[in-house]
């Protein structure tokens, strides 16, 4: 794994000038000399040179060959799949990013590409579902928000033995965490949105592929159809990364804290999260990845959305907003928010419950943390004292 110091050398020094900082090259053109005799730059779709850093820096990080940055994680994921051709298979994670199901369902089911989805937690229900018209296993762990574990390594053997690609999205972990290339993985996509931007002020995806070949192949669609960062917002990125271990690290530490916390609170049911050990799948978390991450689920004694809303209302460090990654800490209620389009039953055989809270913990003083969400919980135990829906929750 990447250390603080490789990953900090990663970012290189601007050789024309000796800037510390990485320069943004704010520009559509750049001047030829010669018709097509040039400085390795031609138009900036093509290629920009604060991309191209961003670019190189994450083909590092998750030691891979070739990155490629995109507009959006989603933007990212689209130029995987556009791998892909009619008539190909895909096999998914169950438990898959709401936008990504989108993406597979309402756009490329239309041209002739199929998805499967299982659950790859147990990785010979993939073997399982593999024909001959698979081309790409997509998985994502862990997964939102129930936090789901799937052993990398065991289904990067599986997609080998098939030759077809595997692709991770990696955002959850980030590449601090866990580097899916290592463990046989062909791709990685993040949405650079979450840990690696970090701060809560941008969009941006990211894909690296672990052969050139193939990552040619990514960077030659993601001149095709456009879909690429800005100079700015990848000089952002850029800058994210440079304290991505040790965010990632005390987001790692704040988060173990408040899921124990959570785990011993009378009003809470589930608590999900792969660093505790009641996690069913926590020894290929440990297995797989540093730490485990900076987002905690966990649903209420009384299944309620009504009571739900009251808690994710009541938080003052805790903002109630989609997403996760940034500094400051965030929470939201999947059955209203994220994965409100998601069918109800569907919603709830996949674990998210309607008292589901999804809490993406930040970088304050973690007692602050406990003692904002000790609050939420003391009002909604004042409620549920005159309320006939919380009837259960006075009774814990
Ligand atoms: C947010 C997210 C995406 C989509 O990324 P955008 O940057 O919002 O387009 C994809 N996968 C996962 C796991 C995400 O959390």
């Amino acid at each position: 794994m990447s250390n603080a110091t490789q990953l900090i050398h990663s970012i290189p020094v601007d050789e024309q000038t000796g800037s510390i900082a990485v320069p943004i090259y704010q520009t559509s053109t750049f001047v030829q000399e010669a018709p097509g005799v040039n400085k390795g730059y031609d138009y900036a779709r093509s290629g920009n040179p604060t991309r191209a850093t961003l670019e190189s820096i994450i083909a590092t990080l998750e030691k891979g060959e070739v990155g490629v940055a995109f507009g959006s994680g989603l933007a990212a994921i689209d130029a995987v799949l556009k791998l892909l051709q009619a008539g190909d298979e895909i096999i998914a994670v169950d438990d898959i990013y709401g936008g990504a199901f989108r993406l597979f369902t309402h756009i490329y089911e239309k041209f002739g590409i199929t998805v499967k989805y299982v659950d790859t937690t147990k990785a010979e229900n993939v073997f399982e579902a593999i024909s001959e018209k698979t081309k790409l296993i997509w998985l994502e762990t862990p997964t939102n928000p129930t936090l789901k574990i799937s052993d990398i390594a065991a289904i990067a053997a599986i997609a080998k033995a098939h030759r077809c690609l595997l692709c991770v999205d990696n955002t959850f972990a980030s590449p601090a965490l866990q580097q899916p290339l290592t463990l046989g993985a062909d791709i990685v996509v993040h949405s650079a949105t979450k840990y690696l931007g970090g701060h809560s002020d941008l969009i941006a995806g990211l894909v690296v592929a672990r052969e050139k070949e193939l990552g040619d192949k990514i960077k030659f669609i993601q001149n095709a159809s456009g879909a690429i960062l800005s100079p700015f917002d990848s000089w952002l990125v850029i800058r994210g990364i440079e304290t991505l271990h040790l965010r990632v690290k005390q987001h790692s530490a704040n988060a173990l804290e408040v899921a124990k916390y959570l785990q011993s609170h009378p009003l809470v049911d589930q608590v999900y999260y792969p660093g505790l050990t009641t996690h069913h799948n926590h020894d290929i978390a440990a297995k797989q990845s540093k730490a485990f991450g900076g987002v905690v689920s966990f649903t209420l004694k009384t299944d309620t959305a009504v009571a739900a809303t009251q808690f994710v209302t009541r938080t003052k460090y805790f903002k109630l907003a989609e997403s996760l990654g940034g500094v400051k800490s965030l929470l939201c209620h999947p059955a209203a928010m994220t994965h409100k389009s998601i069918p109800e039953n569907k919603r709830r055989a996949s674990g998210v419950a309607d008292s589901l809270i999804r809490l993406s913990v930040g970088l304050e003083e973690v007692e602050d943390l406990i003692s904002d969400l000790e609050q939420a919980f003391a009002t909604l135990q004042e409620e549920a004292k005159t309320s006939v829906s919380y009837k259960k929750l006075a009774t814990v």
